[in-house]
């Protein structure tokens, strides 16, 4: 079968009009003023009218405002801590082997009571590429992709390198996220 493809012309020929170039940036211009006068105009209407949030502008006046994340949304992925106090993880190395950019290390442990736990934990988050790959591999809902993409920046790539305690959320902050993987991605697989 024929690749479907567009073929690029590249022996257009202007015309005169469009050569002499004025009348084709005037008409960029124009579209331009269009465009700053309509969001101009919805953004004044929709503060008097009380209602900022109903502008019809796409752009955010970020940090102030918050952009809404769409649900699946892979942000900082994060370690869960149960309502024990203890990591949910336990060791089994699934998400060590299933990250492509290799940027998980985890050493595990015993506990007294006989359970796996991470000893230590570190994801690189200079390398991470938020796959979310970890989060489908684990079989505990132990590491999640959060919402989070602030806090993301260091300028030292040292200071990146995410161990256990800076990972670990309490899993009630992480209900959100925990709800969705399992409406979404078990469901999928059909677990
Ligand atoms: S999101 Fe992807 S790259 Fe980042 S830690 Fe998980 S598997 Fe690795
Ligand atoms: S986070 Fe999940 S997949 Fe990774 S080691 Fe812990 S239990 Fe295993």
């Amino acid at each position: 079968m024929a690749a479907n493809y567009k073929k690029v012309n590249r022996g257009v020929t202007l015309t005169l009009w469009e050569r002499l170039y004025v009348m084709e940036v005037l008409r960029g211009i124009i579209i331009t003023g269009r465009h700053f006068i309509r969001n101009w105009v919805s953004t004044f209407r929709s503060y008097m009218s009380g209602n900022p949030a109903g502008r019809g502008i796409m752009t955010i006046y970020y940090p102030e405002e918050k952009p809404v994340l769409p649900e699946a949304y892979r942000g900082r992925p994060m370690l869960v801590r149960a309502v024990d106090g203890k990591e949910k993880c336990v060791a089994c190395g699934l998400c060590e082997v299933a990250c492509p950019a290799k940027c998980i290390t985890i050493v595990g442990a015993m506990r007294p009571d006989g359970t796996r736990y991470p000893e230590t934990y570190m994801l690189d988050g200079a390398v991470c590429i938020f796959c979310g790959l970890c989060e489908e591999a684990c079989p505990e809902e132990a590491i999640v992709m959060t919402h989070n993409y602030e806090g993301l920046v260091e300028y030292d790539r040292s200071q990146m390198l995410y161990g256990k305690e800076a990972l670990l959320v309490p899993e009630e902050k992480l209900k959100g996220r925990l709800d969705y993987i399992r409406r979404r991605m078990y469901n999928k697989c059909n677990y």
